[in-house]
């Protein structure tokens, strides 16, 4: 038990490093980017190549980065009682502009009093993970619709999107690090979305159709009261 304890510390540990490693690199980036950019525009022939293969691949950092850690604070790595129709409301904050730029519309139908037990960074990541994913995948008339209720002692949370869906075959993989059907994707989301919520002690199943949609649905035991 001991060396259990001694083990999930380290774990913590590296971690929060992590996460306050990608907090310092992503403000280089930006800048870098920014450069890169400016160099963009006054080009010669024969460089133009060049610059677009670094801004491609300065992006694959930088999501990486997003997909990991956006919210992974080091000061935040504590569990605490997570009221969710707040934590929606920040991510929902945070999406809507996403979505918005793509003409799509993000809707959150929440009641005040649900209840569970995590921590509000890694909570966060997890559910902006899927919710990107299905701004990404909208076209016209987009619509992500979130909603959650109470069913005995657990909550459960769906994500519903009017978006391209996805076939079997892609459904299958999902989850699996790397894999990506996306120019500029990481194929780190979902793998990432997973872990949280196993380790919350809950469970993700996603069902999707070609052309109609795709849902998300998250289990996580509901808080004691
Ligand atoms: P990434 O977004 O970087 O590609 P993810 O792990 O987030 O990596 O997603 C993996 C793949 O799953 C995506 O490339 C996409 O093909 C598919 N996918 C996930 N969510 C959806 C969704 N809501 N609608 C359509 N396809 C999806
Ligand atoms: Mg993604």
């Amino acid at each position: 038990f001991n060396n259990q304890l001694q083990r999930s510390e380290k774990v913590e540990m590296i971690s929060e490093l992590a996460a306050s490693v990608a907090h310092e690199v992503r403000n280089p980036l930006q800048v870098t980017r920014g450069f890169l950019q400016l160099l963009s525009g006054r080009s010669r022939t024969g460089e133009q190549e060049y610059l677009d293969l670094a801004l491609t691949e300065l992006d694959r950092a930088a999501g990486i980065i997003t997909d990991f850690l956006t919210f992974a604070k080091p000061e935040l790595g504590k569990d605490s009682l997570l009221q969710i129709a707040e934590e929606f409301k920040l991510i929902e904050g945070i999406l809507a502009p996403l979505a918005n730029l793509r003409g799509g519309r993000i809707s959150v139908d929440v009641p005040e009093d649900l209840v569970i037990r995590g921590n509000s960074s890694k909570f966060k990541q997890a559910f902006i993970n899927i919710i990107k994913n299905s701004i990404e995948a909208l076209d016209k008339e987009g619509r992500v619709h979130i909603c959650s209720y109470r069913d005995e002692n657990k909550v459960y949370i769906h994500v519903q999107d009017n978006g391209e869906g996805m076939e079997e075959e892609v459904l299958a993989r999902l989850g699996e690090p790397y894999f990506s059907n996306k120019t500029k994707g990481t194929g780190l989301g979902l793998m990432v979305t997973f872990r949280i919520i196993e380790a919350m002690g809950g469970s993700i199943h996603f069902s999707s159709k070609k052309g109609v949609g795709t849902a998300a649905l998250v289990m996580l035991p509901a808080a004691s009261d």
